[in-house]
């Protein structure tokens, strides 16, 4: 028996869909970058017998993030919770709350010293020690300080986590940042809004695979995802070069599916593969479904990417 059979006859004693199981295991080791030949490694690396455990903890945010991989349908949340990781906190899907929520915390961190991941969704509001944002009568930076210092790693899910977010949109009276910024720490920066789940499953992955952090950009975006432009992989890009533009939403550019550079698109300044990975379990994305790339997981694209609609001197 072969090592990825014996992943699968695991999969099956689980009771989970094996051929959802292989179709999530062969698009992490694609977008990993990593050879077809490398499948099975990948498969058993999310079905090792220790998990990586996870605390997850929520700051200046909207739980979109947590929302679009929750829901997403490409890892589907039993494999992720079931097989992939132990999250062992997160608050939107935990069933204790109030001060038995703030037990499991503490004792999750305890019990997992030096050995969890710990994923930070939202920004830290900074100004006046931090009182703009609290949990449990905290500041969360003294929450983010204190958690992060028992992790094996922090991943900074989403924008906001990464750079601030729209919390840190001028005029940014709360002065919220990123958590690598305000604790002054390297995190594996997840950008997007939100970022695409696959990515954060394969960031994972790829730390079980290497046992260290993957290799980062200056922004700290893992290359394997953030490494080219949306322009550099865009489907309209053969448009863009035969100046062939979408002028209004509707006209004729748009229904033959032009490049949206007029409408706004910020593809060319903006590092992601979306157009690779896509969303809703692979059926679209955003310029495919006719709309300009906003920029999202660039550094404060409230700020730097705005007006949206309009192309950029
Ligand atoms: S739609 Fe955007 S990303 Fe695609 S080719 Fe045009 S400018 Fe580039
Ligand atoms: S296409 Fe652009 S705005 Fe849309 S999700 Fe990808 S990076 Fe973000």
């Amino acid at each position: 028996m072969d090592k990825l059979d014996h992943v699968l006859e695991h999969i099956d004693s689980k009771g989970i869909n094996r051929r959802d199981f292989i179709k999530l295991t062969t698009l992490v080791t694609s977008v990993l970058g990593l050879a077809p030949a490398m499948i099975p490694k990948v498969a058993q690396a999310m079905t090792a017998k220790e998990r990586p455990t996870v605390i997850w903890l929520h700051f200046a945010e909207c739980t979109g993030c947590s929302e679009a991989f929750i829901r997403s349908s490409y890892p589907w949340i039993d494999e992720l919770v079931l097989e992939v990781l132990n999250v062992a906190y997160h608050e939107t899907i935990m069933a204790p709350a109030g001060h038995a929520a703030e037990k499991s915390l503490h004792e999750a961190m305890e019990r997992y010293k030096g050995k969890y991941i710990l994923v930070c969704e939202g920004g830290i509001p900074t100004a006046d020690g931090g009182v703009w944002g609290k949990v449990a009568g905290r500041p969360m930076i003294e929450i983010a300080k204190e958690a992060a210092k028992g992790a094996v790693a922090v991943m900074a899910m989403g924008t906001c986590a990464c750079y601030g977010g729209v919390q840190a949109a001028k005029p940014n009276p709360t002065k919220a940042m990123g958590v690598g910024e305000a604790l002054g720490i390297q995190t594996i920066n997840l950008a997007g809004c939100p970022p695409n789940p696959v990515n954060a499953v394969s960031a994972v992955v790829q730390f079980l695979l290497l046992g260290r952090t993957p290799a980062l950009d200056d922004y700290g975006r893992p290359k394997f995802a953030y490494g080219a432009t949306i322009h550099d992989k865009c489907p309209r890009r053969a448009h863009f070069e035969e100046a062939e533009f979408v002028k209004r939403f509707g006209d004729e550019g748009a229904i033959n599916g032009w490049c949206l550079f007029e409408m706004g698109c910020k593809g060319p300044d903006t590092h992601n593969n979306c157009s690779l990975v896509k969303f809703n379990d692979g059926t679209n994305w955003p310029v495919g479904a006719g709309h300009p790339c906003l920029g999202c997981s660039e550094p404060q694209f409230w700020d730097n990417m705005a007006p949206f609609y309009t192309s950029k001197p």
